[in-house]
């Protein structure tokens, strides 16, 4: 049994990536081909964005906006903890500090109620420029942007979502990469939609925006590439990634419908066997991950492994306990949700082909270990 089933979703649509692929082997357009364009304008439509740039990876598409906005050291921009190293990484990466806000134990994104208080203290200590916002849409359910956009308003901050899980989901009605002033996406193949190598996209209304992306895209370029007007990055999509995606495109609507089937299915079998996730009424999640709770995860985890069963941990260490960030001086105890979450979690398997038999197979186990 797999735990992300790739090659299901690669037999029904084949034929047309094989074609794609021969066609950028025609054309010769390796960098920034036409596939390129068409994917962005594709996307852009999908997620109700004006514009949209593909970019090299989904952190890429956290961290050239995060150049755009000129972030550098001095500045706090507020994140979460329990998340993958990616969404704090590009902050220190540029010099600036990532400023750690606990999550809610129930949707494991951003908890709201704390974000104005972490906001208030780093003002008061008055040694950071609070500047931006990254919250993440984990396991692909949307975090609350009415709050957060709220609150980013009246401190003067910007908010980037990180959407690189929560690519296909929604939010009062409008979808996931459409909910803050930038967000980014990633292609990494076991993403929602998934490419067969590194590719991530960014998404905003804000035309000034995009053109700083697409200048840091290519290395700062003003006119052309040998007029360099900042410092930018190499941090292109490359066409044939791009043209892969295309009809994995078409047929992502219905994935993320199959992917709730089987969420749905789970849901029901597993109540009061294990904590299932939580999704607000609200919202839609893509289900990049279904993740569970269980006080003696160990246990449950080599129960299923004896019979075939893959599990992962999204995520085992929250990024404030990583030696990376020793730095930042926080300690256990500091992010108590997050702490007590990253010891119970442990994911499923999910994806849109996951069949009845392999599904119950999977909760008949999770019922007899847990
Ligand atoms: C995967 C991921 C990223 C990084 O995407 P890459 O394409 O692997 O660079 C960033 N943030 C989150 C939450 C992710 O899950």
């Amino acid at each position: 049994m797999q735990f992300i089933d790739l090659k299901a979703q690669q037999d029904r649509i084949k034929d047309k990536i094989d074609a794609n692929i021969q066609k950028v082997l025609a054309h010769g357009k390796y960098i920034m081909g036409p596939e390129v364009k068409e994917l962005e304008n594709i996307l852009a439509d999908y997620t109700g964005t004006k514009y949209a740039i593909g970019v090299a990876s989904g952190t890429d598409a956290l961290l050239m906006p995060l150049m755009a906005y000129d972030i550098g050291p001095g500045d706090a921009i507020f994140t979460v903890s329990f998340t993958f190293i990616a969404t704090a990484e590009v902050i220190q990466l540029l010099g600036a500090t990532p400023v750690f806000v606990d999550i809610d134990g129930d949707t494991y994104n951003m908890d709201t109620s704390k974000l104005e208080e972490a906001i208030k203290k780093v003002k008061a200590e008055g040694k950071l420029n609070p500047k931006g916002i990254i919250p993440v849409d984990l396991f692909g359910q949307p975090a609350d942007y009415d709050e957060i956009n709220a609150i980013a308003r009246k401190y003067g901050l910007f908010v980037l979502e990180d959407a690189a899980q929560g690519f296909g989901g929604v939010y009062k009605g409008k979808k996931a990469c459409s909910l803050a002033d930038i967000a980014g996406t990633s292609f990494f193949p076991a993403k929602p939609l998934g490419t067969y190598g590194d590719g991530g996209m960014c998404f905003t209304d804000d035309a000034d925006m995009i053109n700083k992306l697409e200048s840091i895209r290519v290395h700062g370029k003003g006119s052309d590439k040998y007029d360099n007007i900042r410092i930018g990055i190499n941090g292109r999509l490359d066409t044939l990634m791009a043209a892969i995606l295309l009809p994995k495109a078409e047929i992502f609507e219905e994935e993320v419908q199959l992917r709730q089937k089987v969420a749905n299915r789970y849901n029901e079998m597993l109540k009061g066997y294990v904590k299932t996730p939580y999704v607000k009424e609200y919202n839609i999640s893509s289900w990049a991950q279904y993740s569970i709770l269980h006080p003696d995860r160990e246990k449950v985890m080599e129960g299923l492994k004896n019979e075939g069963i893959p599990t992962a941990i999204y995520y085992p260490k929250p990024l404030h306990l990583q030696e990376a960030f020793k730095g930042l001086g926080y300690r256990f105890g500091d992010l108590k949700v997050s702490e007590k979450i990253a010891v119970e979690i442990f994911s499923i398997p999910m994806h849109p082909y996951l069949n009845h038999e392999d599904q119950d197979k999977i909760v008949d186990a999770i019922k007899k270990y847990a």
